[in-house]
């Protein structure tokens, strides 16, 4: 079985009076064209795990999400496409919603997990999996080195050298594999993570431990807008313009929040004059699905 896609993540320029006043050159890297249901980053990110259950002959993926998971989504999917099985653990009670339904439409079962049980996900591995030897364990969020060594291929593909990449982040593997990747190629390109969650130092410790080298990377923690999956009445007017002005789509949950760091770091002179930024679309589109109540139309 190959396991791959073929990547199509076009880097594009962002235009707008704001940039042209500031003197900055913008884009934005299109990994939410790689697929329409598996978010971009999830896909770099599951490719050197599915491989690696593949090599190991284990044909039943279980993993871990929220309700509103992209992680799950993305597994649910690929599973389908490449012939494994799929369970899925979901955090909390009973619920469906359009992302649940998803995963189910491509065949994942899901198990409803109280927060308890949930935090303890290898010991939940052992007690539903023990005796399936086909089970393959993957962590919440597709977070690994595996995870890592994929989303390095990001930076294989990169047309021309920027002063800085900006990227949301959740569990910070995203931020790892981009990180790694600058590294290999020797590029002095600055990387700006922007996470979605409260406690953006903490998660400087997980990005370190997937580094395969010790590097400087910027995060600017101030634009989680009251933690994950919380929004702002300022982020949702943001998401709004953006996606009028631009027709791209991007989510309240992550590329939302990015999005808006860097608009408000441009307006306050954060970047000298010159500047060339690379932003990047994780993906993450069917989030917006999970919030249409907060866009009052
Ligand atoms: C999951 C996700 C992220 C965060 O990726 P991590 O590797 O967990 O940091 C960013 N953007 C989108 C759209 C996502 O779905």
């Amino acid at each position: 079985m190959d396991i791959s896609l073929d990547i199509y993540s076009p880097v594009q320029p962002l235009h707008n009076q704001l940039f042209a006043d500031k003197g900055l050159q913008v884009y934005i890297k299109r990994d939410d064209l790689i697929h329409p249901i598996i978010s971009g980053n999830k896909w770099r990110k599951l490719k050197y795990t599915l491989q690696e259950a593949n090599r190991q002959c284990k044909s039943h993926l279980v993993t871990f999400g929220g309700a509103y998971s992209n992680h799950l989504m993305a597994t649910a999917t690929a599973a389908a496409k490449f012939g494994f099985k799929a369970t899925g653990f979901v955090r909390g009670e009973e619920v469906s919603n359009d992302t649940l339904f998803m995963c189910r439409l491509h065949g994942m079962e899901l198990i409803f997990t109280d927060r308890d049980s949930y935090r303890g996900k290898q010991a939940l591995f052992g007690k539903h999996f023990m005796d399936d030897l086909d089970a393959f364990f993957i962590d919440e969020g597709g977070a690994s080195t595996e995870g890592a060594q994929g989303v390095a291929e990001l930076i294989d593909e990169l047309p021309e050298t920027y002063h800085h990449i900006f990227c949301a982040c959740g569990t910070g593997t995203t931020a790892a594999g981009i990180i790694n990747g600058l590294t290999t190629h020797r590029l002095p390109t600055i990387f700006n993570g922007v996470p979605a969650l409260k406690g953006g130092d903490f998660l400087k410790e997980d990005i370190d431990r997937m580094l395969t080298s010790f590097a400087d990377y910027l995060m600017h923690t101030d634009y989680h807008f009251g933690g994950y999956g919380k929004t702002t009445p300022e982020l949702i007017e943001f998401i709004k313009k953006f996606i009028a002005e631009t027709g791209i789509l991007i989510d309240p949950v992550y590329t939302g929040k990015m999005l808006y760091a860097l608009y408000d770091l441009a307006s306050k002179d954060y970047f000298s004059p010159g500047s060339k930024i690379l932003t990047i679309h994780t993906g993450g589109v069917w989030g917006l699905l999970g919030m249409k109540e907060k866009f009052g139309f």
